[in-house]
């Protein structure tokens, strides 16, 4: 009887030890969440304007998959497009300040660069003329 005891308790402790093993184990490898919610404010760093995957409003310089938001109209018989660009997401969410490359006005929320966008084999190119401060145009 005694022995039987001894035998469930022994089993109780060894239980108990798996799942505080299990425990460690798990916290080891599955990050806590204030190891996962980083502030991105401060991470991006910023690129040289013009260069590719850069955000021609605040110069971020953007990781693969991230884009810029842009509106591109038809070609109207030439080999530009009109383009119209609103920034990429880190100065759409108020992270870091948009600003035009071509008169250096802080744009307001709403205010959008226009570039003409020429299609080229391969990539195309953009060229930012100015924005809806400078150039009297974009959303109202
Ligand atoms: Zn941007
Ligand atoms: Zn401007």
């Amino acid at each position: 009887m005694g022995s039987y005891i001894q035998a469930l308790a022994l089993s109780i402790i060894g239980v108990f030890l798996l799942w505080f093993g299990y425990t460690l184990f798990f916290r080891n490898i599955v990050p806590g969440p204030g190891v996962r919610r980083r502030r991105r404010s401060g991470k991006v760093s910023s690129g040289v304007p013009g260069a590719p995957r850069t955000c021609p409003v605040c110069s971020a310089l953007l990781a693969k998959g991230e884009r810029v938001k842009s509106t591109a109209y038809p070609s109207m018989g030439g080999k530009d497009r009109l383009m119209y660009i609103s920034g990429c997401t880190y100065c759409l969410e108020g992270d870091r300040v948009r600003s035009c490359p071509v008169c250096g006005a802080i744009l307001k929320a709403g205010d959008i660069l226009v570039a003409h966008m020429y299609d080229k084999p391969g990539r195309s190119h953009v060229h930012v003329i100015g924005c809806s401060q400078c150039k009297k145009v974009g959303k109202k």
